[in-house]
């Protein structure tokens, strides 16, 4: 759907507050009082009223726009802009297209659509051949500089990143890596720090135990082969070398970064890992051409 489309779809707020009532009705709507499944729709206060014992809920009960005024065709809008672009958008340059006269309940909007991005690719785990690394972000304030480079410095928040990289036909005739790797999902999580810990909890939750996991030899992934079916380990201190053994992975976090960094500037810890999911979540549904 263009934005012609979207506005023949949703000419008006009265279209948009429809769909979310279709969607819903079509997900089900439960009574949080009795469970029942069968409701009225109150239009004069938008709600739905159930047909058993007649508690009411708001349309925006439990949904994404529940601690939000803004009109319902924004939030559609902005859902459309946000999942069907390739770049990210500032809360601010969405302010503006939007004409909305107040910062934050934009900015908040954009939050909440980033944390359910990440719910959303949170239900599939890893599979294949896998390139795991660690990456550093830098958050906070923007005048403020780190204090050193790399592992462990303040300033920057430590990311665990693994992307699927399957061996294609030519992968022994090219000479160019990537070129011989199709490159499948990818995950980014914010981590307290990298560890064997937090290395064992993503590979868990994220990575399939048939896989093989291709990492360098940093301690932290020493006890991987504990949770995956096979652990390659690659060392090289030649950073043109190491870019060739992990081509996904760190074309992956480079352009994290720069879509990050020169969008968003300054990302406060906290809200780091719903950037990420929005990153992610685009690089898992782009078309394999546009990459
Ligand atoms: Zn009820």
């Amino acid at each position: 759907m263009n934005l012609m489309e979207f506005n023949e779809r949703f000419p008006d707020e009265h279209s948009a507050m429809m769909a979310v009532k279709q969607l819903r009705e079509k997900q089900g709507v439960i009574c949080r009082k009795c469970g029942h499944d069968d409701h009225y729709w109150q239009r004069t206060i938008v709600s739905f009223q159930c047909k058993q014992c007649g508690a009411r809920q708001r349309l925006r009960s439990g949904t994404i726009m529940e601690q939000s005024k803004l009109p319902y065709r924004m939030w559609l809008m902005t859902i459309h802009l946000v999942t069907a672009t390739k770049k990210s958008f500032s809360a601010l340059e969405l302010q503006r297209q939007l004409g909305h006269n107040r910062y934050e309940p934009v900015w908040y909007m954009l939050q909440k659509i980033r944390s359910v991005m990440g719910k959303r690719d949170a239900k599939y785990q890893l599979a294949g051949y896998i390139e795991l690394d660690d990456a550093f972000f830098e958050i906070g304030d923007p005048h403020q500089k780190p204090n050193k480079a790399g592992r462990g410095s303040t300033g920057k928040a430590g990311v665990l990143v693994a992307v699927e990289s399957e061996p294609t036909e030519n992968q022994f005739r090219r000479k160019n890596r990537k070129e011989g790797r199709k490159c499948g999902k990818l995950a980014m999580y914010v981590v307290p720090n990298i560890n064997a810990a937090q290395v064992a909890s993503l590979a868990l939750a994220k990575i399939d135990a048939a896989a093989t996991v291709h990492t360098d030899g940093h301690k932290s992934y020493n006890k991987l082969d504990q949770h995956v079916d096979r652990h390659h380990v690659t060392i090289s201190n030649d950073p043109k070398r190491t870019s060739k053994l992990f081509p996904w992975v760190h074309t992956a976090i480079s352009n994290a970064k720069r879509v990050i960094m020169g969008i968003h500037h300054s990302v406060h810890s906290p809200f780091l890992q719903n950037y990420l999911n929005e990153f992610c979540w685009k690089f898992n549904r782009r078309a394999v051409s546009s990459f």
